[in-house]
């Protein structure tokens, strides 16, 4: 069997490679040799606190803990930090919040550890000044970060000569009696089965097929720190709407959820933003400056993964999430063996037909 993947991202590489261990040759097709993609530039977290309903949590849960196992697999241990999360509030509505995310890791047996606010300086993380905490700080071992490009590569390294690389654009593809047709601008590639991990390509590639799969292509701004910090963070730091990790021994990356910047988009007046309140709390880079990173996320509609055939014959397969980072790694190996026949449970909850009758 041949299958083609359009997108090297990590869901592509995660599906490209698992259908490699079954022994299927793939060509993964993308019309971007850099790192301009959601899987390159992200905060790369991988999380489940605060996730529902229960089957999303569970598939993350079990989606940390596939990628911890896989990566021992295939080199890729460098590149997962299972370092553990903290996570305080600062107001009472977060608090209540953070009580129904301490309540869900309870119902779900995922362990975790209550601290005192004062207790974070004084033996988490010495560098850390918290200001003010409503309630316990939580910190879950389960949780951490990824560096999803490079553990893309490692999938796709490990797939070795069953997985063939091709840099070219897709502008149309269509489904024939034997496979899928599809169109580059200066060849044809033909297919027993086309999978489309092309994240916010994928309303676009949808265009010929008739059928609507809504992913909104959503900005998200994150800063990295210019200036030496002393010493690494151990943990992911999730601090009212903040969240920041160290991105190198000595740099930090961060976020907010929520704009700062009223009317109108600007990069770095945001990522200059978040970084002024993240240095607050953490002061040995306090007098640090800070460069603007851009990440376009896809984001279904409804916020829920879309993984499935679109087509009756089982030509054509799509799948995305707008948590590629924390879910990537297993949805590929389920996704894989779908592609190869079996029709897995834990995918039912999130089928392209809930958009449309296919
Ligand atoms: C700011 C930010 C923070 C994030 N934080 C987290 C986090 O903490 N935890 C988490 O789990 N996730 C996080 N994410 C989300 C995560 O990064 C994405 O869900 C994931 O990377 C998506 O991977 P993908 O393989 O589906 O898509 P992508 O990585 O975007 O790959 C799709 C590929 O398809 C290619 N392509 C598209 N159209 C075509 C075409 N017509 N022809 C050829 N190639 C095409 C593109 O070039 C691209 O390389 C974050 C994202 C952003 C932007």
């Amino acid at each position: 069997m041949h299958v083609a993947v359009i997108g090297r991202g990590i869901l592509g590489a995660s599906i490209a490679y698992h259908l490699a261990l079954k022994d299927v040759n793939v060509t993964v097709i993308d019309v971007h040799n850099n790192n301009s993609n959601a899987t390159s530039n992200n905060f790369g977290c991988l999380n489940v606190y605060n996730y529902e309903p229960d089957h999303y949590f569970f598939l993350r849960q079990s989606g940390i803990e596939y990628q911890v196992r896989l990566a021992s697999e295939i080199n890729a241990i460098d590149f997962v930090h299972q370092v553990g999360t903290l996570r305080w509030a600062q107001g009472a509505g977060t608090h209540a919040r953070l009580v129904e995310g301490i309540c869900r890791l309870e119902k779900h047996g995922v362990p975790f550890e209550l601290f005192e606010p004062g207790d974070v300086a004084k033996y988490l993380e010495p560098g850390l000044n918290p200001g003010r905490v409503v309630g316990p700080v939580v910190r879950v071992p389960l949780e951490g970060w990824s560096d999803g490009s490079r553990f893309s590569r490692c999938l796709l390294d490990a797939g070795g000569s069953h997985i063939a690389n091709v840099s070219a654009e897709v502008l149309r593809y269509a489904t024939t009696r034997r496979g899928v047709s599809i169109d580059l601008k200066s060849a044809t590639i033909q297919a027993d089965k086309l999978i489309l991990a092309a994240g916010i390509g994928i309303p676009a590639l949808m265009q010929h097929h008739g059928v609507k799969i809504p992913v909104n292509a959503e900005p998200g701004v994150m800063f990295i720190s210019t200036s030496a910090a002393q010493g690494p963070l151990s943990h992911v730091i999730y601090a009212e709407s903040l969240h920041f990790r160290s991105h190198s021994p000595t740099q930090v990356i961060g976020g907010h959820h929520g704009a700062f910047v009223p009317n109108g988009y600007n990069a770095e007046q945001e990522a200059a933003l978040t970084a002024q309140l993240v240095f607050e709390l953490y002061p040995s880079i306090k007098a640090g400056t800070a460069e603007p990173v851009l990440g376009i996320r896809p984001v279904p509609e409804d916020g829920f993964p879309v993984l499935g055939w679109l087509d009756e014959r089982r030509r054509t397969y799509v799948a995305t999430t707008h948590s590629g980072i924390t879910l990537g790694a297993l949805l590929g190996r389920l996704c894989a063996s779908e592609i190869l026949g079996a029709e897995d449970e834990l995918l039912k909850h999130y089928r392209p037909s809930r958009f449309n009758k296919v």
